[in-house]
């Protein structure tokens, strides 16, 4: 590209959204650019999924994405589904599985999702900019519909521009507050953005760093949501699928409540025990449905170390609701160093959600985790990202 270039649709952001949206409008016919300040795109989508992206979910609708308004990515999720995905990823010739709970995995790896995208790109004529720093971004004076995007040395001159900068996590691999710092100068209203899909960390006193390693299914809620997936103690505190679910209805100070036996009744089988004559201490009949080490730390405490005989029933069952109704109030998460997505973000009170317009600026798209929907784990981001992309898309 020269000093000065005009296109149709300049793209601000060359991840799983941007490509989408820059395929979308290139098939259309439109002259498109991606412009990404990264050395090479997609570098979101190639750590995905440990690496194998788990690119959908087969079963996504609105009630799995959290927003101020959840109707809101209704319409872009109805219109481009995950079947929609599923079927470019086979004519592309990508082998995937199902692993669990509907989540679409590549067989081999994520650079498959990415060569995807580029290919769809190239076919449709998409020019792209890789390390391009945008220095500012204004609309063209005496026009109400053009925006000159300044590359600090060029410019490009574009009739439709689209935020695809993504939320904030993983600032290593290129995340930045620009597309947020973008929409603020249109005039477009954010959502209060926080790490989510993310880790908790829990006060050192609590010794639960002794339990690092240990995974267990759970039951866990959290302003009346609940999940139920494995549970994982780290050094630091919790993760596991379950917990990163959990973390994006969480607020600072609020009490989450775990269940780490949610699939027996725990005074139903100490009673069990008592009952069939057990000389077994209640630690020890726990410890066949639970991991011992979890059992030991939870023994001191809770007195786990009476035989079954000599407790009585309610004894029992208090010492099952140790497990069953296990609270405590992280002390943080991990933050954006390891959130997988920013909950909150463009309000979409600002946006169509058709096309993804902005009312008030029309030619400005805001497409993908930049706005204010935010998927649950397992694959309904990647699905956000295609179905607003797509939507932006076919009309800018
Ligand atoms: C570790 C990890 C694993 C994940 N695994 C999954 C998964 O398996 N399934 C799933 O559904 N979701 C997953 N996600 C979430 C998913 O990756 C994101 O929701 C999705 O990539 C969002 O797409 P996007 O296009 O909006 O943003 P991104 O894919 O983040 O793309 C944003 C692009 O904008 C560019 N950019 C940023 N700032 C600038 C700037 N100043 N100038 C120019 N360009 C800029 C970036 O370089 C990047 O290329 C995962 C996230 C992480 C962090």
């Amino acid at each position: 590209m020269s000093e000065r270039d005009s296109v149709d649709v300049a793209v601000i952001g060359g991840g799983a959204a941007g490509l989408m949206c820059a395929m979308t409008a290139g098939a259309r016919g439109r002259s498109v650019v991606v412009l990404d300040h990264a050395d090479r795109l997609g570098k979101k989508i190639l750590i995905s999924g440990g690496g194998r992206c788990n690119f959908t979910n087969r079963d996504a609708g609105p009630q799995h994405y959290r927003s101020q308004n959840p109707h809101f990515c209704r319409s872009a999720l109805a219109r481009y589904a995950p079947a929609d995905f599923l079927a470019l990823v086979e004519r592309h010739r990508i082998a995937w599985h199902e692993k669990t709970l509907g989540q679409l995995f590549c067989d081999g790896s994520a650079k498959e999702i990415v060569a995807l995208l580029l290919a769809e790109c190239a076919a449709a004529g998409v020019m792209i900019r890789t390390g391009a720093l945008i220095a500012g971004v204004e609309r063209i004076a005496g026009s109400s519909r053009r925006f000159a995007i300044d590359l600090g040395g060029s410019v490009v001159e574009a009739t439709s521009l689209v935020l695809a900068t993504g939320g904030l996590s993983i600032p290593t691999i290129g995340a930045s507050d620009l597309g947020y710092r973008l929409a603020r100068q249109f005039g477009l209203a954010m959502v209060a953005t926080d790490p989510a899909l993310v880790p908790f960390i829990l006060r050192a006193d609590g010794g639960y760093s002794a339990l690092s390693g240990i995974a267990v299914p759970a039951r866990v809620a959290c302003n009346g949501e609940s999940f139920d997936e494995a549970l994982l103690f780290t050094h630091a505190g919790l993760s596991g699928p379950v917990i990163l679910q959990i973390s994006s209805c969480w607020n600072h100070g609020d009490e989450v409540a775990i269940d780490l036996l949610p699939s027996a009744d725990g005074a139903q089988i100490l009673i069990a025990a008592k009952r069939g004559g057990s000389p077994a201490t209640i630690a020890r009949v726990l410890h066949d449905h639970l991991p011992k080490r979890l059992v030991q730390h939870w023994a001191g405490p809770h007195d786990l170390e009476r035989p079954v005989a000599r407790a009585t029933d309610q004894d029992l069952a208090r010492a099952a609701r140790a497990f069953h109704a296990w609270t405590l109030v992280p002390s943080g998460t991990e933050g954006y160093r390891k959130a997988e997505v920013t909950r909150g973000g463009i309000d979409t009170a600002g946006l169509s959600s058709k096309t993804m317009e902005a009312r008030a600026v029309p030619g400005l798209y805001c497409v993908g985790e930049i706005v204010d929907v935010t998927g649950w784990l397992g694959g309904y981001n990647f699905q956000w990202a295609w179905a607003s992309g797509h939507s932006a898309g076919e009309v800018a």
